[in-house]
């Protein structure tokens, strides 16, 4: 397989504050591959300086052969990565349609936007019936589903998933991670980071652990499920309810 993605080494952080202490990873071409780690730890900021909204101080970041690093955000979209941001950020005064428009503002194809656009709606009734209302009046859960079906409306070759379960009930983390899983079956190639470390690694196919700024471990899901430190670290009894019993 190829690497779609590579970090080399990358440097980023906050003015004085260094958060990426030279981090590589790298993310094939139709996988999923999850960072896991303790809270400021710089899973965010790793994502942030993917997707340009912060520009690395030292290190390359190459995409489909190109670096990538240093450009703007603007720019690494239109190349072909989107992320969906944390915390369900939707246009909630606008309706549940015209924030799947915003989602495609970047295509010129409008007449195969819309097509696509009344496919999401089908497979995902839960926003069909809803496409005329506005997206504030939607619940948490559906609040997610349409910001992460706005990012897949830009046609990402790459989608980036900052917590995409994040204070949603255990039924709808559920629900999301059938769709992250389904859409891997589709060939989109998915980078996420996920407070439920368990959930994230069962969708996943490698990970990588980030502790102050570092990857300190790295390797296929299995490996990362079944190693002592990470479940002692990652994988508490609670998150192991939410995804086998939830
Ligand atoms: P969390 O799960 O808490 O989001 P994280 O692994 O995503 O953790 P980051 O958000 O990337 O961690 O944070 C890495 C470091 O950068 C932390 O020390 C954090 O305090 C710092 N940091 C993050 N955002 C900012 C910011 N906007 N300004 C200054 N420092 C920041």
């Amino acid at each position: 397989k190829q690497a779609m993605l590579i970090l080399r080494a990358i440097q980023a952080g906050y003015g004085n504050i260094r958060a990426l202490k030279g981090v590589s990873l790298h993310v094939n071409d139709g996988e999923i591959v999850t960072l896991i780690g303790p809270n400021g730890a710089g899973k965010s900021t790793t994502l942030k300086t993917i997707s340009g909204i912060i520009k690395p101080i030292k290190g390359q970041i190459i995409f489909e052969k190109e670096e990538i690093g240093g450009q703007s955000a603007e720019e690494i979209v239109q190349r072909g990565i989107s992320q969906v941001p944390e915390g369900r950020r939707v246009f909630r005064t606008m309706t549940v349609k015209a924030n799947l428009e915003m989602g495609a503002f970047i295509r010129q194809d409008r007449e195969r936007v819309k097509r696509e656009i009344d496919e999401y709606c089908m497979r995902f009734p839960v926003l069909g019936q809803r496409s005329n209302q506005l997206a504030g009046t939607l619940s948490g859960g559906e609040q997610q589903l349409l910001a992460m079906v706005r990012g897949l409306m830009s046609r990402p070759r790459l989608l980036i998933l900052d917590e995409p379960s994040m204070g949603l009930a255990p039924k709808l983390v559920k629900e999301i991670f059938e769709i992250i899983t389904g859409l891997r079956e589709e060939g989109t190639t998915i980078l996420l980071i996920e407070q439920n470390a368990r959930a994230a690694l069962k969708a996943a196919d490698r990970g990588y652990v980030l502790e102050t700024g570092k990857v300190v471990l790295q390797g296929k899901s299995e490996y990362l499920l079944n190693h002592t430190e990470v479940q002692r670290a990652y994988l508490g009894k609670g998150y192991r309810e939410v995804w086998e019993n939830g």
